[in-house]
């Protein structure tokens, strides 16, 4: 069990008298799940004030194994009194966050990194039996959120104003200051690294925030809570609610939020973005993709088809910048046989198995839609190499687990289910070209813009490369560029809405707001020399 209560309280809360039961997590540092055993389903709870709290909701969503598909866990819609103590904890621990010193707050944040690294495992073993990946590749998506709160530690060199003598005597200072409530809005393929994403640079900035896991995969985000509340981070700074629509619409809608950061598909994040904009709230959506990697001839052909295969199975596909289209330039098709016999090699079965390359699907319906996809394709003209549908583990407990595996379709085209649509599992579409330029033009054509990958040994060509393909984030010889954290997270095109992305120097940016103070401290006290006051425009020579 994840949870378990251990006292009863009777508290007057904001919108009523309830019974507030508090709950601890009972995966500790060193006792968390090491497999698939699961006793029986834990409540996920709420975190307001720094305690988790059992919800008095009437409806809770199963959240399965995805290698089991038995019921591990049970997460709450919370309830609207519920989303109301949230936010209204969060409103009142601002004025306190705010005007903490940043040393203090970097203080807190250097301590959160170090309870993270210390509890790494634990929260992968969480992240294996909620979203099925393997413990390697989990550890990855710890780290990967690890390694913004990293960066936000240099918070005070990252928040520096500027200032200016502008005139005599007068001084004109910018500095930025927190917005107040973020609303975060997670999806369920990376549990640990996206609400990383926006936690430490909430708290290093001095914003509060109310944060919604996916509803599928929310324990880890519940221990990174439980370390944030251990590295000192106040009662009320952080904050986590449950569940779907009615969860995130109050998000959206609640005029004391400012500001909405959003990972997920497009239907959610278009619908966020333009509801959240048009409150008048500041919001960043980085959205769904479909990311190309293109090869020339005179790439190095086994670290190609290495780096290739990872980058399109790794995570069973599950990944925003997994890539999902392999454009083979001129000869490079006569490579497609050895792709697929490597691929072929790769084992799809549990994440707690070491031998295991990728996991199953997060849910049956993805499956479906994935077989479905490749189904369709296939009517529609692409030819099936590698047929990973009806795929079993050889373990018995494994029978009813959403597994596909390596899954390769040669001769796609833009038209076909498998090129149009993300697919988001262990599919890989081949589309054949001739020159690069008909490459970069695919590429440009695509609606999203999120990721792509060159392999070339040609420096010209990768140049030119690097000119012509409009895609946010690009790499030379690299399948999956997600920049580190001291750069941005640069999804474009229909991969990202809004402004500002996530983390790095647009990071600051996105969680505060510019304020100049001009002041005028005069040296000498000219009040006779003012004979009456300038109603012109001060120009300040
Ligand atoms: P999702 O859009 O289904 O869910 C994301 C969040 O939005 C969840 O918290 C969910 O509860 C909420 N939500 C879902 N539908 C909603 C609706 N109609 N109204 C309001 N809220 C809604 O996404 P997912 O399936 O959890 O995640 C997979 C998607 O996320 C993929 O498309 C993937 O490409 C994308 N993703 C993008 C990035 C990126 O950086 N570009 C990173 C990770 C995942």
């Amino acid at each position: 069990m994840l949870s378990k209560v251990v006292r009863k309280s009777v508290t007057a809360r904001p919108l009523g008298l309830r019974f507030k039961s508090i709950l601890q997590l009972s995966s500790t540092l060193t006792n968390y799940p090491k497999d698939h055993s699961v006793s029986e389903p834990y409540l996920t709870p709420s975190f307001v004030n720094n305690e988790f709290i059992k919800s008095d909701s009437k409806e809770w969503f199963d959240i399965h194994d995805p290698a089991t598909n038995n019921i591990v866990s049970k997460v709450p819609q919370s309830t609207a009194a519920e989303l109301e103590e949230a936010i209204s904890a969060a409103e009142k621990a601002f004025p306190a966050w705010r005007d903490t010193s940043i040393i203090k707050r970097q203080g807190i944040a250097f301590k959160f990194v170090q309870l993270l690294r210390e509890n790494m495992d634990r929260i992968a073993s969480v992240i294996v039996l909620e979203q099925g990946k393997t413990f390697v590749d989990a550890q990855g998506d710890v780290t990967r959120g690890l390694q913004v709160a990293e960066a936000a530690c240099n918070i005070t060199n990252d928040l520096k104003g500027e200032t200016l003598e502008v005139s005599t005597d007068m001084e004109t200072k910018m500095i930025r200051e927190p917005l107040g409530i973020v609303g975060s809005i997670c999806p369920f393929n990376f549990p640990a690294m996206v609400p990383l994403w926006s936690l430490p640079l909430v708290l290093v900035t001095g914003n509060t925030a109310v944060i919604k896991p996916s509803e599928r995969v929310p324990g880890a985000a519940m221990i990174i809570c439980e370390l944030a509340a251990k590295a000192g981070v106040p009662p009320g700074v952080i904050n986590i609610v449950h569940g779907k629509h009615d969860t995130v619409n109050k998000i959206i809608e609640d005029p004391r939020i400012k500001a909405l950061t959003f990972v997920g598909g497009d239907k959610a994040g278009k619908y966020i973005y333009e509801k959240g904009s048009a409150l008048g709230k500041r919001v960043q959506a980085n959205l769904g993709a479909k990311n190309h990697l293109v090869v020339l001839p005179d790439a190095p052909k086994q670290q190609f088809i290495n780096a290739l295969n990872g980058a399109a199975f790794g995570a069973a596909g599950q990944r925003c910048m997994a890539i999902s289209v392999l454009v083979t330039v001129g000869k490079t098709k006569e490579w497609i046989q050895d792709i697929v016999k490597d691929a072929s090699k790769l084992i799809t079965g549990s994440g707690f198995d070491k031998s295991s390359d990728l996991g199953p699907l997060i849910n049956p319906s993805s499956l479906e839609r994935a077989e479905e996809i490749i189904e369709d394709s296939v009517k529609a003209g692409a030819e099936l190499l590698l047929d990973g549908r009806g795929y079993r583990p050889s373990d018995p407990k494994f029978q009813k687990g959403n597994f596909l595996g390596p899954t390769i379709l040669a001769n796609v085209k833009p038209g076909m289910r498998a090129y149009d649509e993300e697919i988001f599992a262990p599919v890989l579409s081949i589309v054949n070209v001739d020159t690069i330029d008909e490459a970069i033009e695919l590429i440009n054509k695509n609606k999203y813009g999120n990721g792509v990958s060159l392999f070339t040994n040609s420096g010209p060509s990768a140049k030119y490369f690097e000119k012509h393909a409009d895609v946010g984030q690009m790499g030379i010889n690299v399948p999956i560029p997600v920049p580190l954290p001291m750069f941005g997270f640069t999804g474009s095109r229909g991969s990202f809405l809004g402004d500002l992305n996530f983390y790095g120097k647009s990071g600051i940016l996105f969680y505060t707001k510019p304020k100049t103070i001009t002041a005028l401290w005069k040296s000498n006290n000219l009040d006779d020399e003012i004979l009456k006051p300038s109603t012109s425009m001060p120009i300040q020579n």
